[in-house]
């Protein structure tokens, strides 16, 4: 066992067939040479290991490499091997000269931020870059020293672009509005400063870690910021990592009316204008009653927190928009039912009483809205399958004349 060991140690530094390093091992051992004087030797004997090589150098096929390289990412999954099921890590590590993904296919209780020395690791193939692979006999060990990481240009987006769980990346806009906020990490106090920000692109909220001298009407770019998903909607974070210059451009978000496969891309965002047909009224929509105490909705008049109350009537609907390029459910309250409905709550409560039936403004809703173009502005907020819209305002489109008899005159060649 020690023996397979030790030969195996070799061969992961040095380049050497392995019947030669088993036979030279064993004329050590036979000569009464201790296994780890014996290794070490073979190891010197054959080239001494392996060229240390900075990151950027690494090719896919190189074999018994040495690097030293800080840890980026680090996660852990499970893989099908032959039938059984073992654990392997994967991440990112980086140099000054570079980053590189790597597999280990072994617990070497690494994680983010260790600086290490790798030996006798190997360089595959992965989608055109070489990845880093450490095996069972790979050596890895915890260095003292840091390692200044290879700055990479940031990616520059517009915030209509910007998704969550992306980092290093350039955006520019106009601060609309920034509050200062205590907040408590781990224990620590820490000032925060957030708000929203816009391009002519989106709005989008922000969070800076660093007072960066930031106010109102303020027209930045930073460099280096990360997005992060804030209940429902992508949010730019940025810290003292972070590069914040101001800048002397107009800057001015117009609504325009976004595609909805972008807005669900996207994860929702803000101050959106949407356009599309209501596919389906959701059964929840018409007159609800609500907890006076917590305003939670209520079924036959109790209130989960509250218990039996005497619940105050509330309109509203709640629908599936199809623009033909994606679905999002809109959230309308009770004035913009009333407004897209021209009718009253008042006079609603009146028909389902006269009727004993609250279903009646359901088919009413159904009746009124079902298949109509609508146009929609409002807020994504957190939801678990489709992304909802709180709607700000909203109103039936009427179908475009002039554009149908724009397109009927080319159809009929005019
Ligand atoms: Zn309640």
């Amino acid at each position: 066992m020690e023996f397979e060991e030790a030969v195996e140690e070799i061969l992961s530094s040095v380049d050497a067939e392995r019947e030669e390093i088993e036979k030279k091992l064993k004329e050590f051992l036979d000569y009464g040479v201790p296994i780890e004087q014996a290794k070490n030797a073979l190891i010197r004997k054959y080239g001494g290991g392996a060229r240390e090589k900075k990151i950027k150098d690494i090719k896919p096929g190189d074999r018994n490499v040495i690097t030293s390289a800080k840890i980026l990412t680090i996660d852990e999954r499970e893989v099908e091997v032959r039938g059984k099921t073992r654990k392997i890590y994967r991440g990112l590590l980086g140099d000054e000269t570079g980053i590189i993904p790597f597999t280990a296919w072994k617990d070497f209780g690494l994680q983010k931020g260790d600086v290490v020395k790798i030996k006798g690791c190997s360089a595959s193939e992965w989608q055109g870059q070489p990845r880093l692979s450490l095996s069972e006999w790979t050596i890895v060990e915890k260095v003292e020293y840091d390692i200044e990481l290879i700055k990479m240009p940031p990616k520059r987006l517009n915030l209509i672009d910007v998704r969550a769980n992306i980092s290093n990346v350039e955006v520019r806009g106009k601060i609309t509005s920034i509050e200062r906020r205590e907040v408590d990490v781990g224990g620590e106090k820490k000032t925060v400063y957030s708000g929203i920000m816009e391009d002519e692109t989106a709005r989008i909220r922000f969070t800076a870690w660093k007072d960066f001298e930031l106010k109102e009407g303020d027209a930045i770019r930073i460099k280096g910021a990360y997005v992060r998903s804030w209940r429902g909607s992508p949010q730019i974070i940025f810290d003292e990592n972070a590069e914040v210059e101001k800048i002397d451009e107009k800057i001015e978000y117009t609504p325009y009316t976004i595609p909805l496969y972008k807005v669900v891309e996207r994860g929702g965002g803000l101050d959106l204008l949407i356009e599309g047909v209501i596919l389906e009224v959701r059964r929840d929509s018409g007159i609800i009653f609500r907890c006076p105490h917590c305003n939670r909705r209520i079924k036959e008049g109790v209130c989960d927190e509250h218990g039996q109350v005497d619940g105050v009537p509330d309109l509203r609907i709640r629908a599936l928009v199809d623009d033909g390029t994606g679905a999002v459910d809109v959230i309308f309250n009770r004035e913009l039912t009333e407004k897209l409905l021209e009718k009253s709550m008042d006079d609603y409560l009146k028909m389902a009483e006269d009727a004993m039936d609250y279903g009646i403004v359901y088919a009413d809703i159904v009746d009124k809205l079902l298949m109509h173009p609508v146009r929609v502005y409002g807020d994504s907020i957190q939801s678990d399958f489709i992304i909802s819209i709180i709607a700000k305002d909203g109103e039936k489109i009427k179908p475009d004349v002039k554009k149908d008899a724009e397109e009927l005159m080319i159809e009929i060649g005019g």
